[in-house]
């Protein structure tokens, strides 16, 4: 056996006691979300009606850099963190690279991903407000779970609007919000007025995260004591999940190591703001040189391809109006086994940053996902999502590319989740039953058409 140190371990008390606001010292401010109808600014009471206060003023706080983890939710935080930061030799080794690679393991979590992260101080701050049921969508069924678990730990009814074609694709991801006490509905359902039109337009729609995110504002702001939650995209979601990176730092500085590269698969940000804001902030403030990689699939270009506009987050128009690069709020996504990823808009402080040259984008085919996917699991031995496997392509990548030069960069990606409930998905690969799908232009173009144009 060697004594080379694989997994990078941090004690209990190493959870961090306060999130990072990357918006207080970003170099420029993300503009304001606008008010749909008036086109004016929002402040934070006014997304009081949908979220609860606190994530709402979290939402739009620009000035604290350091917001502090409530106790309750450290607490939950220790039924799996602090996460592992593993050295991938494996990974190295098959790939016969002189790049050091090294992954943050959040697939650990009880959920198997990183969503847990934000479900629990989002049900947390629900509860502590007297809100009694939450109401949210899920893509490929690991939000909803994250939430359902979080739920269930605060005493707080859930209600998951799942994209229809997931609910087809991963049944045990239901399964998982059931034993978790939460009802699941596929969308587009019929039980909102937002399913409705969908389905009289589209009988055969396999649903989006857009649509389902319509249908779960459109029962919270109907239901008394009822609040809704994002998973991904808003600017809370991103601040709790920074909890990735700030234990990555302290793990890597264990190692002895400095990211060059941060890499993550990028659905709505969330994930990739975790594992990425901690480090970023050291290029702000001291000039380091790292950067930041964000994979995307090629079927859903947004951060590639996309435009910087004023456009909604849903399908409808029920959210504010939010500055970001987006692929246009009625696009729909090839139906790729990586739900999670299958969203049109990009945030609105990872739309900034894009703008301002501090990440890039990177588009991937499904099937080339999948191959990093298998060469992960076996050299690694764990079977990665569909959505991390992204990130793991772009690293594989990365990694070549140093051989290439004769480079031993150090590569840090995020392991976002697991894809032990993505089986299918994998036979499906291993069948050659997988396609690769990338738009036109001229349906790419189709779809910037309907942006309500309001240049930022
Ligand atoms: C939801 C999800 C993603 C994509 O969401 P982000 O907000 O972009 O992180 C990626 N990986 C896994 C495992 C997910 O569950």
């Amino acid at each position: 056996m060697s004594n080379k140190t694989k997994r990078f371990l941090l004690p209990e008390s190493e959870i961090p006691t306060q999130w990072y606001n990357i918006q207080a010292e970003m170099p420029n401010k993300p503009l304001p979300f606008l008010h749909p109808g008036t086109k004016q600014p929002l402040k934070s009471s006014d997304l009081y009606p949908i979220f609860c206060e606190e994530c709402s003023n979290q939402e739009l706080n620009q000035t604290d850099t350091w917001i502090d983890i409530p106790e309750e939710v450290r607490d939950r935080y220790k039924n799996w963190r602090c996460t592992p930061l593993v050295r991938a030799y494996g990974l190295e080794k098959a790939l016969d690279t002189p790049a050091h690679i090294y992954f943050k393991n959040e697939s650990v979590s009880p959920v198997g991903s990183h969503k847990l992260n934000s479900a629990l101080p989002q049900v947390y701050y629900n509860k502590q407000q007297g809100v009694t049921n939450i109401t949210t969508e899920t893509g490929a069924g690991q939000w909803g779970t994250a939430l359902a678990y979080a739920c269930s730990q605060f005493g707080i009814d859930a209600a998951v609007y799942m994209v229809k074609i997931s609910y087809e694709q991963k049944p045990y991801r239901r399964s998982m919000m059931n034993i978790f006490g939460a009802q699941v509905t596929p969308s587009p359902s019929m039980s909102t007025r937002a399913g409705k039109d969908i389905l009289t337009q589209h009988p055969d729609s396999n649903g989006s995260l857009g649509t389902a995110i319509s249908e779960a504002i459109e029962l919270a702001t109907q239901t008394p004591n009822c609040k809704y939650t994002l998973g991904s995209v808003l600017n809370h979601v991103s601040l709790h999940q920074t909890v990735i990176g700030l234990e990555a730092e302290k793990q890597m500085a264990m190692a002895g190591e400095y990211p060059d590269k941060v890499i993550a698969c990028f659905g709505g940000g969330s994930n990739f703001s975790g594992i990425a804001f901690p480090f970023m902030r050291h290029n702000f403030s001291e000039g380091k040189k790292t950067e930041f990689i964000a994979a995307e699939p090629e079927s859903c270009p947004k951060l590639t391809k996309g435009v910087f506009e004023y456009d909604f987050g849903d399908e409808t128009g029920y959210t504010p109006l939010l500055p970001m690069y987006t692929l246009g709020h009625n696009f729909q996504p090839a139906s790729i086994h990586a739900g999670g990823l299958r969203y049109h808009g990009a945030g609105v402080i990872l739309s900034q940053l894009l703008k301002d040259g501090y990440l890039k984008g990177v588009d991937l085919p499904q099937s080339e996902t999948f191959k990093a996917g298998i060469l992960f699991a076996r050299s690694e031995g764990i079977v990665p999502a569909p959505e991390s496997c992204h990130a793991i392509a772009a690293t594989v990548r990365e990694a070549l590319r140093c051989k290439a030069e004769g480079k031993s960069e150090v590569l840090l990606f995020n392991l976002s989740g697991h894809g032990i409930i993505d089986l299918a998905s994998y036979d499906r690969y291993m069948q050659g039953d997988l396609t690769d799908y990338v738009p036109s232009n001229s349906e790419l173009e189709s779809y910037l058409k309907d942006i309500d144009v309001l240049q930022p």
